[in-house]
């Protein structure tokens, strides 16, 4: 792990060994922490906080670590993607454009610093009031394995850019880019202390974290039921906690909608990183006078859909994570179909030539279904989706916002005022119109409801690491006499 600016071993000794999901077989071993590593990283983000040599930094000059950052992860490129297909089973067109985004989030951190500023307020006469920003503290990260690269970067850049000091932990199952990106933000200039990783279970070194006196912010992403217990704990020191958890988000097809565009959007939404995104779009809403041509249509191109190694760009949907997550899909679809729903494409795992050793799942497509089935309420984490008849934009509305969930949605219409009327209606944190994308440096990501609290990825998320402090202080020409 990466502790006070140097790769340590873990003080239990001990290793995990790391799979390729792809082929089931060992990538690396990589030192399994514990509650004592993660004391003597928090001793060592402390220490380089309370010297400030990074929080005082010179402004520009810490904008230019981050910048160094980005252009480091650039010359690492090939060997980044490399890593995270090897440790995800991803395909290799969807870890160059990972990659490529946590590298612009450092890029646009970077930018983002120099417009954090304080305020001056109105006050009583004789008074002078001014606000400045500071960052939060000792921050520790905690991100899941769906994207392991990117969701740090989300994390490490905006609290970097703050002047914080980080302990972040990877996933278990994912950990390896996580590593490299420390040492990589070492080379660039950040002081030793500042950004630490400290690898291993949620329940040892997670917790450590959480429950820990002297980390001042709690930063994760993960499951809605983790956040919610992550959550309760922090409450003991109040330390500030960001969520960015589950989703079922809905796509609504309309049918004044670009088919093309939206039949693609639609494979892209549910079938991208294999499911495996917390804004999958897992719920399909189409309008009924065109459902039966556009499911038909959707199933058709879905059974094309390319598996394979995941270095070769024609290969179009990767491995799953583990052996688990994959059992976890399959008891989904198994209990909508005991539920009474119809199967239109997949619902088991895919073979794939060369790969027998691998965790792949089928594309898979479930129809007849009722909003109360688990297969419709509950996040599944899979290349699974949901397809639902509507009949106008009310009951649009009503089904898409029919959730616990709220991290995004999707609406493809030709319409421009229905559009606007659909967006305004989402209860969603992102709403995309016509667009399959969610997320891009500067623009806020984050959930309603159970879906978070927080935003990241912007001028928000950068907020989130900082607290303001007011000054007032006075000038008045007569001493002031309060009692
Ligand atoms: P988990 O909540 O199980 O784990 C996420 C991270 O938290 C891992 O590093 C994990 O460690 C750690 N962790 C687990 N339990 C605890 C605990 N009690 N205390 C502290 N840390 C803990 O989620 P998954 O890894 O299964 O990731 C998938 C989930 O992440 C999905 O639900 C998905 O929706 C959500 N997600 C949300 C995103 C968003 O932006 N909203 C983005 C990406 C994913 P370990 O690996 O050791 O278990």
């Amino acid at each position: 792990m990466w502790i006070g600016g140097k790769a340590v071993a873990s003080n239990s000794e001990e290793y995990t060994t790391i799979l390729n999901p792809a082929t089931g077989r060992a990538l690396a071993r990589v030192a399994q922490g514990d509650e004592r590593d993660v004391e003597q990283a928090v001793v060592a983000a402390r220490q380089a906080f309370t010297s400030g040599v990074w929080r005082q930094m010179p402004v520009n000059k810490r904008a230019r670590v981050l910048s160094t950052i980005a252009t480091k992860m650039r010359e690492r490129f090939n060997q980044l993607v490399e890593m995270e297909v090897l440790n995800t089973g991803k395909t290799i067109g969807a870890a160059k454009g990972q990659v490529a985004q946590a590298i612009e989030n450092f890029e646009f951190f970077a930018a983002a610093i120099a417009t954090q500023r304080g305020h001056v307020n109105q006050m009583p006469p004789g008074f002078f009031n001014y606000t400045e920003k500071e960052p939060v503290g000792v921050c520790g990260q905690i991100v899941p394995w769906n994207y392991p690269l990117m969701m740090a970067a989300w994390k490490v850049a905006p609290a970097l850019a703050a002047g914080c000091s980080i302990i972040l932990k990877p996933a278990s199952l994912t950990p390896l880019t996580a590593l490299m990106l420390a040492e990589i933000a070492h080379e660039a200039g950040v002081p030793p202390g500042v950004f630490n990783v400290v690898t291993g279970p949620g329940q040892s070194v997670g917790q450590a974290l959480v429950h820990h006196s002297d980390v001042d912010k709690v930063a994760f992403t993960g499951e809605t039921a983790t956040g919610k217990t992550i959550m309760a704990q922090a409450a003991s020191t109040l330390k500030r906690v960001t969520l960015e958890l589950g989703g079922k988000s809905p796509n609504i097809i309309f049918a004044d909608a670009d088919w093309n565009g939206a039949l693609h959007a639609a494979l892209y939404g549910i079938f991208y990183n294999a499911g495996q995104s917390c804004e999958a779009r897992s719920r399909l809403l189409v309008e009924s006078t065109i459902y039966e041509d556009f499911v038909e249509t959707f199933v058709e191109r879905a059974k094309g859909l390319r598996f394979g190694d995941p270095f070769d760009r024609k290969t179009q949907m990767g491995a799953i994570i583990s052996r688990q997550q994959l059992e976890t899909i399959h008891g989904y679809v198994t209990s909508a179909l005991e539920e009474g729903a119809t199967l239109l494409l997949g619902g088991k795992e895919q073979a794939v030539e060369s790969y027998e050793g691998g965790y792949w799942y089928a594309p898979t497509i479930i129809g007849n279904v009722q909003p109360s089935m688990r297969v419709v309420r509950e996040e599944i984490f899979g290349p699974v989706l949901v397809v639902m008849p509507f009949k106008d934009e009310a009951e649009a509305l009503q089904l898409a916002n029919d959730t616990s969930y709220g991290l995004a949605a999707s609406v493809w219409t030709g319409n421009q005022g229905r559009a606007i009327r659909m967006a305004k209606g989402l209860q969603a944190g992102t709403v995309m119109v016509n667009s399959p994308f969610s997320a891009f440096p500067g623009s806020p990501f984050g959930g309603f409801k159970e879906s978070g609290i927080g935003r990241e990825l912007s001028l928000e998320a950068l907020d989130l690491y900082m607290e303001t402090k007011s000054v007032i202080s006075y000038y008045g020409e007569h001493v002031l006499e309060p009692l």
